[in-house]
């Protein structure tokens, strides 16, 4: 009631990640379910991801360079950035890059029927990159963590 350690929506929407994938404390995963159920905004990001996520999960498995990941992070303008928000950036930029093509158009419209977000802006950064690549980067990333490495 006193709001000890209340997270505001920026905090708990970088938290949403490691929530999905049980990453979070105990502590932390109080917070954020506490969040959640008082915020109908950070709600239906949660849901948005959980769609992003299944998305992700139903595409053909591909093979990266092993050092593609590496690279691909490298390039990131992070200090300290825990690897699951390097995934929600890269889960972002590939939601981007889908709404490039005709897959996309469909997808956009599923998980942005409200809000249009500027993944883009972000995409822009990773442009020398092509975007199979990072399609596979956050397919790697899922499946290393399905393999509990
Ligand atoms: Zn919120």
């Amino acid at each position: 009631m006193d709001g000890k350690a209340m997270l505001n929506c920026q905090k708990a929407k970088e938290l949403l990640s490691a929530y999905m994938d049980a990453e979070l404390s105990e502590a932390q995963r109080e917070l954020v379910q506490a969040h959640l159920a008082e915020c109908p905004v950070c709600r239906q990001e949660l849901a948005r991801l959980e769609r992003l996520w299944q998305t992700l999960a139903a595409l053909p498995g591909v093979a990266p360079p092993a050092d593609l990941a590496e690279r691909v992070l490298a390039q990131l303008p992070r200090r300290q950035v825990p690897w699951w928000r390097s995934l929600a950036l890269a889960a972002s930029l590939l939601v981007g890059i889908m709404m490039g093509g005709s897959l996309g158009v469909n997808l956009h419209q599923g998980l942005y029927q409200t809000t249009p977000e500027p993944q883009l802006v972000v995409l822009e950064a990773f442009d020398e990159f092509p975007p199979a690549s990072l399609g596979t980067l956050v397919a790697t990333y899922q499946m290393d963590e399905e393999n509990g490495a």
